[in-house]
């Protein structure tokens, strides 16, 4: 299907395979976490941070220091993202339930939804200090009850985590907050070192090595999702103002040059005056150096020939965040059902979202979205199942489980389930 689309500006075609000398790399950071603890943690941070810090946590003086490193209004704005990402996810929380039904006569079955006990969250530092980054992924885990909280961030070249990143965290409702970047703070919040504790989950983007390290201690832990640099595709038409699609397109590309920004765009003319503006644009960024990069790069430019098409090379993408910047967006939204997170309308750019509006800013990226959402309280909720039968109702089940037992050749299992039988009845159809 992506050979029939017409290209204005192709890119290469991205895809999560990792480097294998990244993958050997991570293998030798997670085995010095395994066997050298702390100390490992800390050569690590020395060779990849160029920082040396004794004290891997961060303590209650330092996080004072940084709140009071900010001024009232960098404050209140950090504590206004965190406020609405709260109210979001705890009325997504609202909206979530287990159940408990009498299925047969005396056989009840239930699911309840309970917290991951300890959830680890990576806050990303290296390129830029991600200040909404904490909110997006400790404030669920504490909306749905998870007990302890233990956040990792990399160090500035001080060795101290930066300041507004660690008042995001603290206020988000980390309980515990270390420094270590990268994948040896993956691996540390997986394996436990001296210091810091293992968890049951972790979640949190990051970039190569961390999203390599997660996948090789998945198992041993739970984790989100694999999530690579971000990416974003809009969906435009005649109605679209190239200025904000521009503008919304180098919003993405300045993250990381091997982030995806992609244009859809049903209108020719739209398309050309959205690259020149995109042009005109960058050299005002002060990110001007990777989003330039980055569009050169990885920037695609897709003609559509109606908008429902538009909606189909969307959904082929599966990206990570989809704009509509049509009139009427809504008119798409049946058709519209792989993305991350959706933005509707020419008001809805992605920073919205990724920094302020409330909904969740880890999403799913490089098609990820065709089998997970983003991060939200489910991340950190188990579906837990659960039975409870009388005499007569595990009566009428016995004969059907020994049946099964029978054809399986599993005796035990047979004999547990026929010490259940009390009725005759029951006793014929199990023989
Ligand atoms: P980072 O915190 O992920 O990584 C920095 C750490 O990488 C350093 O502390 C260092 O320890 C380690 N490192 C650096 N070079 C290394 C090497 N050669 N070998 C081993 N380890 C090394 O910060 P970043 O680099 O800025 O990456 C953040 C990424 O997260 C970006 O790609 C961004 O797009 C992505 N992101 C994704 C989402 C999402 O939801 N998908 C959200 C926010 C950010």
């Amino acid at each position: 299907m992506r050979a029939d689309y017409e290209f204005l500006k192709e890119a290469e075609n991205a895809s999560l395979e990792i480097p294998h000398d990244v993958t050997e790399s991570v293998r030798d950071i997670v085995d010095t976490v395994r066997e050298s603890g702390d100390d490992g943690v800390r050569e690590l941070t020395r060779t990849f941070d160029e920082v040396d810090r004794e004290a891997l946590r961060v303590s209650d003086k330092e996080i004072e220091a940084a709140a009071e490193a900010l001024t009232e209004a960098e404050r209140r704005t950090i504590d206004n993202t965190i406020e609405n990402v709260r109210e979001f996810h705890e009325e997504q929380f609202a909206h979530l339930d287990g159940f408990e039904k009498e299925f047969e006569p005396g056989v009840t079955l239930g699911t309840r939804l309970l917290p991951v006990e300890t959830a680890g969250v990576y806050v990303p530092g290296g390129r830029h200090p991600l200040v909404a980054a904490p909110a997006m992924t400790i404030v669920p885990a504490k909306v749905v009850g998870v007990e302890t909280v233990v956040a990792c961030a990399p160090p500035q070249p001080d060795g101290s985590v930066q300041p507004a990143q660690l008042y995001a965290m603290d206020r988000a409702g980390a309980d515990e907050v270390y420094v270590a970047g990268g994948a040896q703070a993956v691996a540390a919040m997986a394996y436990g070192t001296e210091t810091i504790p293992s968890v049951d989950k972790i979640t949190g983007p990051g970039n190569i090595f961390v999203i390599e390290a997660k996948r090789q201690v998945y198992g041993r832990v739970g984790i989100d999702f694999l999530a690579g640099p971000t990416e974003v595709l809009v969906i435009a038409d005649g109605t679209s103002d190239p200025e904000m699609v521009a503008a919304d397109l180098l919003a993405q590309a300045e993250h990381d040059p091997r982030s995806r920004p992609i244009l859809v765009v049903t209108d020719e003319g739209v398309a050309e005056s959205t690259e020149e503006a995109l042009y005109a644009q960058l050299p005002a960024l002060r990110t001007e150096e990777t989003a330039r990069e980055c569009w050169e790069d990885n920037g695609e430019i897709v003609l559509a020939a109606d908008l429902a098409e538009a909606a189909e090379i969307a959904n082929d993408y599966a990206i990570e965040h989809l704009q509509v910047m049509v009139d009427e967006p809504r008119r798409l939204i049946d058709d519209l059902h792989e993305y991350g997170s959706l933005f509707l309308g020419h008001d809805a750019p992605v920073v919205f979202g990724d920094k302020a509006v409330g909904t969740n800013h880890t999403l799913p990226t490089l098609e990820v979205a065709k089998y997970s959402g983003g991060v939200n309280v489910t991340t950190y909720l188990r579906v837990l199942t659960h039975q409870e039968l009388t005499p007569e109702g595990a009566d009428s089940v016995a004969p059907w489980a020994a049946s099964i037992c029978k054809l399986e050749g599993t005796h035990a299992h047979q004999v547990s389930a026929e010490k259940r039988i009390i009725s005759d009845e029951s006793r014929e159809l199990a023989e």
